[in-house]
């Protein structure tokens, strides 16, 4: 476990290099975004002082006029450039691209038609027209913005060939987080099909909410449902990411149990997941209206989610939780993930593609961890199980044994005996003169004898037989008559006279057999009873031999 746990972090590792080099190796064109609120004519707008320092969110929603600037810029004709954009809540741009020959480029988009732009990662592209004349800036004309994180986010100049770059990026970051949460999902529902532990299936749970977020983040989604418009698209995607955070916690209450969530816990967790559902419900229902508090209350809930990992581990930490290391790691990447993103969302980190995808990793990172903690808790689970089991058994077979000798004893022996169908010879064992052996050479050794005949007993008895120590220094041993060949009465007699016994005792035993079925208590008492007066038959014979019993009295045979 633990190298496969040291394989897997080393591929993160990799996998998080690999990525930033991507990063860094992507050059595009310096863009300064700058927006002003287009409150009246175009006229007016035009006069209109254009805000550049990136606090695009302060100017509120409405309508927009955004100026892009760069460096006028000649792009080779095999290698034109695209303008990429961030998919914000909005109705529709028209995007004019200017010349240095003062000629223009238009675009323009709205609800109905806004797909067509938008590639994978909720990411709109607009190619951009190759003329004679270098490119000298970008107008766009936004209509509708609900401006809660900026009215242009993520203004990005670069090549055709840069960007089929990236794009191939994402569609492998889709494909992998798609394949391995689609594994994860049947893996885990397979094993909850047999195992049925609750945790698996809010297990589950959490991961569908997670593909349906990715799925919905994704522009997938408005492939895949063409009249869902892009709006539409955003109001699912914050449903599924509540849906997915509080699937998570339910995940950890059923995954840590009561040990760990304590009444007071599991009402915080309880009194966060509806916070969480509640904000996502409302935006998703009443966005645009009042749409910047909503989304901010959104926010604030799903951090409250978040946050919520810091108790939980707290508490896991007191109840000494196994793994608690898996869990901190699974969790941490996410947890990170968000802190960027809020930075990112109060200035404190520039936009980057990574940055608005970065989550994708970090889930991926929480759901495999998380399966592997799955694992490790199915592991303890299993053994403890396993250990009941055997303390079960040994408690079983203390209970239906006899101490001294190893024997079963006479309730295990009847138990075992009655209900075999089969015809059985019952041997009644007897050692001579035993209280002799008590009384000459102590109790002690007359305990010792009777370990001793009860190995010779065991040697000599076949598989499939039972082996008893009825009381005191009385046996019986009980052989399918199939076998009967194989443990001859005088073979018996012999074994226990041949045995080495304490002080060099000369030991021996008399035996009563008969032969018959027990398929009843009242057939075993027959059948002892007959035994029993061959016992005594071969006792009153003058002991060391085995009489049989018939049903008209008992014969000596050995
Ligand atoms: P017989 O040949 O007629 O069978 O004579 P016996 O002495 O073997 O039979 P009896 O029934 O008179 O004596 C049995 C003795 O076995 C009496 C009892 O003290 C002794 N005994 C019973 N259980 C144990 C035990 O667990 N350990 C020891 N050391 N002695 C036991
Ligand atoms: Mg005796
Ligand atoms: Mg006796």
């Amino acid at each position: 476990m633990a190298g496969f746990r040291d394989i897997l972090l080393r591929l993160f590792v990799v996998v998080l290099i690999a990525v930033g080099a991507s990063t860094a190796a992507r050059a595009d064109i310096a863009v300064t975004t700058c927006v002003a609120p287009l409150t009246g004519s175009p006229a007016e707008a035009a006069s209109h002082r254009f805000d550049c320092d990136g606090a695009q969110h302060r100017l509120g929603s409405g309508d927009f006029a955004a100026q892009l600037r760069f460096k006028p810029f000649q792009p080779d004709p095999s290698d034109p450039l695209v303008l990429r954009t961030t998919s914000v809540w909005q109705e529709g741009e028209q995007i004019t691209f200017r010349y240095g020959d003062e000629t223009t480029a238009q675009v323009a988009f709205d609800a109905s038609n806004a797909r067509h732009f938008m590639t994978i990662g909720a990411i709109f592209e607009f190619p951009i027209p190759v003329r004679a004349a270098p490119l000298t800036g970008i107008d766009i004309k936004i209509k509708d913005s609900a401006n809660w994180r900026g009215v242009v986010v993520g203004a990005h100049l670069m090549t055709a060939s840069q960007s089929y770059r990236l794009q191939s990026w994402l569609v492998a970051l889709y494909a992998a987080f798609g394949g391995l949460s689609l594994a994860l999902l049947a893996y885990n529902l397979a094993l909850w099909s047999v195992l049925r532990h609750r945790f698996q299936l809010s297990y589950a749970a959490m991961v569908s909410a997670l593909m349906a977020y990715t799925f919905t983040s994704s522009s997938v989604a408005m492939l895949v449902i063409p009249p869902l418009a892009n709006n539409d698209r955003l109001r699912l995607n914050y449903m599924f990411l509540a849906l997915a955070a509080v699937a998570s916690i339910r995940f950890m209450v059923d995954f840590f149990g009561p040990q760990v969530f304590q009444p007071r816990l599991r009402r915080l967790a309880a009194l966060v997941c509806s916070a969480t559902l509640l904000s996502a419900l409302a935006f998703a229902l009443l966005a645009p209206w009042q749409g910047f508090w909503l989304d901010r209350i959104y926010f604030a809930g799903c951090s409250a989610a978040l946050l919520l990992v810091v108790p939980i581990i707290y508490a896991a930490w007191r109840a000494r939780v196994r793994n608690l290391g898996l869990f901190v790691i699974a969790w941490s990447a996410p947890v990170v993930a968000s802190i960027a993103r809020a930075a990112y969302g109060i200035g404190l980190l520039d936009y980057s593609f990574w940055l608005d995808n970065g989550n994708l990793i970090a889930l991926s990172i929480e759901s495999l961890l998380s399966i592997m903690l799955i694992v490790t808790r199915l592991r303890d689970l299993y053994s403890e199980r396993d250990q009941a089991k055997a303390g079960e058994l040994s408690a079983l077979r203390l209970a239906s044994s006899d101490p001294l000798t190893g024997l079963l004893n006479r309730r295990a022996f009847i138990d075992h005996a009655i209900g075999r169908t089969e015809p059985h010879r019952l041997f009644l064992i007897d050692i001579d003169h035993f209280k002799a052996i008590n009384d000459r050479i102590g109790h002690d050794a007359g305990d010792e004898v009777l370990r001793e005949v009860s190995k010779a007993i065991q040697e000599c008895r076949p598989d499939d037989s039972l082996a008893v120590r009825l009381g005191g220094e009385e046996f019986a041993l009980l052989v399918p008559l199939r076998l009967q060949r194989q443990c001859p009465p005088d073979r018996l007699l012999a074994a226990i006279r041949q045995r080495k016994m304490p002080m060099n005792w000369q030991v021996t035993v008399s035996v009563g057999f008969v032969d018959g079925r027990i398929t009843s208590e009242e057939d075993w008492r027959r059948l002892y009873r007959l035994a029993d007066t061959a016992l005594y038959r071969a006792k009153a014979d003058g002991r060391d031999r085995a009489c049989r019993a018939t049903d008209f009295g008992a014969t000596k045979v050995a």
